[in-house]
């Protein structure tokens, strides 16, 4: 009681705001960000409470998650799951759908405070549009919803007066950099990137290198599809798209910089040139922590970074030669139109052909260039035009394939 008055003193005479208990929904539970964020909730069982969560196929996973955590609803994608989750949860409360359709509807539950979106690919653009509609905050992981659609999205956001809360470290980072910053415009946005397993080496080195090692990203554990994107540099051109729709700057205002210690997550330079950043240890729980209670820094105890343990960190350019898709996703920025729906649909292509051996490293940039050049740009789609754009690229890409 004593303890609770004191607290709150503090926060009427520090004006710091009090964190009201959130009702999270978490979209691909399953999954690296999915597993973090969920750890992140069970640090904060008074602030934060799953009340959905979702897998594409790993219905064992999902059960096991759904008795720890006790959500009102899950979704399993994959449709001949069903059953195997429904028998397995519905004695305890927990409502069980199917489907992609599911997914969608499932967002649009009244107790919901923030759509943590921690699924993989374009297939999370849907339930976040729809999400949004409902007034939903989102926590966005799916850099591929901004790649897709990232004008639609901001406009849909603004609309609907809800907040797009990144989750992705760079973008939170960011996102942190400009606190108490809103009347002040942006310089330059410095974009960092580990530079992956594959930093310093040559084309001709890149020509032989096989799943398993483009699989060891050298500072972080992710899903397979963005390990291999940050070893051919997708990763970065993809966060570039979504740095420029979440700030609303010029693409040439957006500079990526290499930092292999993956310690400083990015930087924003003001017009009078002082630079911000913000640091940390390579661990996803705090940007999702940052996300799903901003705007409260709350306090935890995971690890500390210390100085002494990283007494070099160090800084260097980008080699768009090397590591063509970084370019790409540069151009495709400034050609505008639908031309970032078509490299993120060709990449997701390009990146599962590669791990199923279907197509070597390097050929993942030429799959995706190929493909730009087959479709001719439209020039003001639409969210349904997207979609139909969306199919129509991957179509183009595995029929590349082939002839390839
Ligand atoms: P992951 O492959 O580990 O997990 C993906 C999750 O999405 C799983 O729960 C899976 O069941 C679900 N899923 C996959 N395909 C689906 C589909 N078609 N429909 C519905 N659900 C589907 O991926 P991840 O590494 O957790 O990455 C998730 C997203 O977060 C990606 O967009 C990635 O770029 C972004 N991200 C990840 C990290 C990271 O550290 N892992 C960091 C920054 C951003
Ligand atoms: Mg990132």
């Amino acid at each position: 009681m004593m303890e609770e008055m004191i607290q709150n003193c503090s926060r009427i005479l520090f004006n710091t705001p009090i964190l009201k208990k959130k009702n999270i929904a978490i979209l691909g539970s399953t999954g690296s960000i999915g597993t973090q964020a969920l750890e992140v909730v069970k640090a904060f069982p008074d602030l934060l409470q799953v009340t959905i969560l979702t897998a594409a196929t790993n219905a064992d996973l999902l059960i096991t998650q759904a008795l720890e955590f006790k959500p009102k609803a899950v979704v399993i994608v994959q449709q001949d799951l069903y059953s195997k989750v429904y028998e397995a949860l519905h004695k305890f409360g927990v409502s069980v759908y199917a489907g992609e359709r599911s997914l969608e509807e499932v967002v649009e539950y009244d107790n919901i405070d923030v759509v943590l979106n921690a699924i993989v690919g374009a297939a999370g653009l849907r339930p976040t549009v729809n999400a949004i509609k409902k007034g939903k905050d989102i926590a966005l992981a799916n850099k591929e919803t901004l790649v897709v659609a990232g004008k639609l999205m901001m406009d849909l956001v603004k609309d609907n007066q809800v907040k797009m809360l990144p989750v992705d470290s760079e973008h939170s980072a960011i996102f942190q950099c400009l606190y108490g910053e809103e009347d002040n415009a942006i310089e330059k946005i410095l974009l960092t990137a580990s530079g992956g397993p594959f930093r310093g080496r040559d084309r001709e080195f890149l020509r032989g290198v096989k799943k398993e090692q483009a699989l060891k990203h050298p500072n972080w554990t992710m899903g397979a599809k963005i390990t291999i994107d940050s070893a051919t540099l997708m990763n970065k051109g993809l966060e570039v798209i979504e740095a420029k729709w979440l700030f609303d700057v010029d693409v040439d205002q957006i500079e990526v910089v290499v930092h292999p210690q993956s310690i400083v997550h990015s930087l924003v330079q003001f017009t009078d040139g002082s630079i911000k950043a913000q640091l940390g240890l390579h661990d996803m729980k705090l940007p999702i922590q940052n996300a799903l209670t901003y705007p409260v820094r709350q306090a935890n105890s995971f690890e500390r970074f210390d100085f002494v343990n990283f007494p070099a960190l160090s800084f260097e350019r980008a080699d768009t030669n090397v590591f063509r898709n970084l370019g790409l996703a540069y151009q495709c920025l400034l050609d505008g139109g639908d031309r970032s729906c078509v490299l993120n649909a060709a990449n997701e292509v390009a990146v599962d052909a590669f791990l199923h051996d279907k197509i070597c490293f390097l050929g993942m940039s030429d799959l995706i260039e190929a493909t730009l050049c087959q479709l001719s740009k439209v020039k003001n789609p639409s969210l349904e035009d997207l979609l139909v754009i969306d199919l129509e690229t991957r179509k183009v890409a595995r029929d590349l394939i082939k002839s390839m």
